[in-house]
């Protein structure tokens, strides 16, 4: 961008030149950092996403670079993940308030460590000034026939998780609170809320297996009830099944730890669903990638998602995924459903 008042300042290039660009070692960039636009060779189905960003929304203001940097891309390769794509390339607009070049160099720490874990090419970008905020373009590659989408459950699938949940959310309580604690697990949860893991080879591994997936960015209930909505089925969530780390069941009350992984944000694992027959499969294609996963309920007829308890209809915690413009998701539900009514 190069109009007035709409750079960062003269030092734009020198920015892009000492952050960003990259030599590329991907035969099919034809065209990286530097030109008016970049050129890929594609080939094939690709998935395309894009998220942003904002300091003070997203993430707290004042957040050390390596974090912003490694979460604008995790949550990025989380979107790939859920459709089953293989990262490949990526674009990165990014708004500063000023040059600080300690904070620019931790950002392209961040960044280009879980970059080179994913063998994702950073292609071009914007460099603009203004309130801190980061906008990531991903393309990757999906095999047209197997491609993971919210919609392909059927009733009677079971209806898994990857990792585990509620740690984000309680990592974020940490942080905002600023609670350092030196411990193991403080260590953990906060790590799990600054620098998610995105489950790409779980993504890869469920091609061909899982009927459907979500990645849970905006807590599990918020998000189930989104693959619900487009599969035309209801779920049926056992909690006593959720998966919770070790970490959160150590620094938070059982009743806590449970809520934050119906609803809390920011974990980045996958949900998704299966026909019970591929159960083995499912277990063993993951055990392959050091992906640990828990079968939590399943789909039936109706609507929405339910909760039950030792096989006894609950009502869920009333507060339930995130939304930028309007309420909660489970505000609008009824007691013992939530999401995707
Ligand atoms: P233009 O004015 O043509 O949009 P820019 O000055 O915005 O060009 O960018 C110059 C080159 O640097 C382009 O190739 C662009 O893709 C790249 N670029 C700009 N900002 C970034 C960034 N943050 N990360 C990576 N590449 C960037
Ligand atoms: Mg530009």
């Amino acid at each position: 961008m190069n109009r007035n008042g709409e750079t960062v300042s003269p030092d734009e290039f020198g920015v892009i030149e000492r952050y960003f660009a990259r030599k590329s070692e991907d035969s099919r960039v034809i065209v990286g950092v530097g030109d008016d636009a970049a050129v890929v060779e594609i080939g094939g189905a690709t998935a395309v996403a894009t998220d942003t960003m904002v300091s003070g929304v997203h993430f707290p203001d004042g957040l050390a670079g390596d974090a912003v940097g490694h979460r604008i891309l995790a949550v990025n390769l989380s979107d790939l993940a859920a459709m089953g794509a293989q990262p490949r390339w990526c674009t990165l607009a990014l708004t500063l308030p000023d040059v600080d070049h300690s904070w620019l160099a931790a950002f392209a720490h961040g960044f280009f460590a879980l970059a080179a874990e994913h063998g994702v090419e950073l292609i071009g970008g914007d460099t603009t000034r203004g309130p801190l905020s980061v906008t990531l373009h991903v393309l990757g590659s999906v095999d047209r026939d197997r491609i993971l989408t919210r919609g392909g459950a059927a009733t009677g699938d079971d209806i898994h998780v990857t990792g585990t949940l509620g740690d984000a959310a309680a990592g974020l309580d940490l942080v905002s609170r600023g609670r350092s604690g030196a411990g193991n697990a403080h260590v953990v949860l906060r790590s799990r809320f600054l620098t998610p893991t995105p489950r790409v080879a779980a993504g890869i591994a469920l091609r061909g297996l899982a009927s459907a997936a979500i990645d849970v960015s905006d807590g599990l209930l918020a998000d189930l009830g989104h693959l619900c909505r487009a599969s035309g089925c209801a779920a049926s969530v056992d909690v006593e099944r959720l998966p919770l780390s070790p970490e959160l069941q150590e620094l938070f009350p059982n009743r806590k730890a449970e809520t934050w992984a119906l609803t809390g944000g920011d974990d980045y694992e996958l949900c998704f669903t299966a026909p019970p027959s591929r159960q083995r499969a499912i277990e063993h294609a993951l055990a392959a990638c050091e992906t640990p996963v828990r079968r939590i309920g399943r789909l039936h007829v109706g609507r929405g998602v339910h909760c039950r308890r030792n096989g006894q209809s609950m009502a869920p915690p009333v507060t339930s995924g995130y939304s930028h413009f309007g309420e909660s998701v489970a505000a609008s539900g009824t007691a013992g459903t939530c999401g995707g009514e």
